[in-house]
């Protein structure tokens, strides 16, 4: 069983690479001949319309889909070299050091100290000390420490919807992964709360790789580096943002950043 994802010693700047990748929920393609990489401490944005492919893509990623008895792929997604859809990988190692944050919040329900801790607990970490020094790091890594550190016994179901999302992100950054996926992360948030979690994501590029699904053009412009843009399952064009926000080449891009299809 292959449980490390060594970071080579090579001059590749890239993390992930989806090579040649197909997704099936039974016999319907839900992503066609995929081919993407991703950039190490840059932000890629996965944007198109609703129902495209996006997250089907996104969640391949770190296999979380593999819950479904229905979903199987096609092709290869290499992690640091290593195809994660080799047998031999460790799913639950992949899934710590690729990281996950949904469209709702979704902490669970105990206390704001207890929703990071609990994760901490299960990769061993146990002395009160160090609990209590990673969970405050998450905290301030996650711009909430200020705003809950009297409170930290409090239900986490307390807080409001932006300040549920930062805790997710959080409780994803404090068992230090290399990649975080965010799945349409401020869908449901109030556009000052999406504001927030739109800097907090920026500042996390510093220390993690990050994959964002959107269909919001703004958020991919306002904070992306890369943008992947899709197209009834199939990838229609990527490159950076503000070229392909500025200069797309197909004209199915230009039909959705205009407005035309979305
Ligand atoms: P997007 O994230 O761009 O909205 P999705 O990746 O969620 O798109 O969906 C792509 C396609 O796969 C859609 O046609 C959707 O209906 C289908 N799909 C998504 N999830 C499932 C599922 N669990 N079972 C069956 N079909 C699904």
């Amino acid at each position: 069983m292959v449980n490390t994802f060594e970071r080579k010693d090579t001059t590749s700047e890239y993390v992930l690479e989806v090579r040649n990748f197909n997704a099936y929920y039974g016999e319907k393609l839900a992503v066609r001949d995929a081919n993407v990489r991703i950039e190490k401490n840059k932000i890629t944005a996965i944007m198109g319309p609703s129902g495209c492919g996006k997250s089907t893509l996104l969640r391949s990623m770190n296999r979380i889909n593999d819950l479904l008895p229905e979903f199987k792929v096609q092709g290869e997604i290499l992690f640091h070299d290593k195809n994660i859809y080799d047998p031999e990988i460790d799913v639950y190692v992949l899934r710590r050091r690729i990281g996950m944050v949904f469209q709702k919040p979704t902490p669970f329900p105990m206390s704001i100290f207890e929703n990071i801790a609990y994760g901490l607990r299960l990769i061993g970490i146990t002395d009160k000390k160090e609990l209590k020094d990673r969970v405050k790091q998450a905290l301030e890594m996650s711009a909430l420490w200020d705003e809950v550190k009297d409170d930290l016994e409090k239900s986490a179901l307390k807080l409001s919807g932006g300040q549920q999302q930062r805790l997710c992100i959080a409780r994803t950054i404090a068992i230090e992964p290399e990649v975080i996926l965010f799945d349409e992360p401020t869908s449901a948030l109030d556009p000052v709360a999406t504001q927030k979690i739109e800097s907090l994501i920026e500042d996390l590029a510093e220390k993690f790789t990050i994959v964002i699904v959107t269909h919001n053009i703004g958020q991919a412009s306002r904070i992306s580096d890369y943008t992947v843009f899709m197209y009834r399952g199939e990838i229609i064009e990527q490159g950076p943002t503000s070229k392909l926000l500025t200069n797309p080449q197909n004209e199915i891009t230009q039909q959705f950043l205009s407005g035309k299809i979305g």
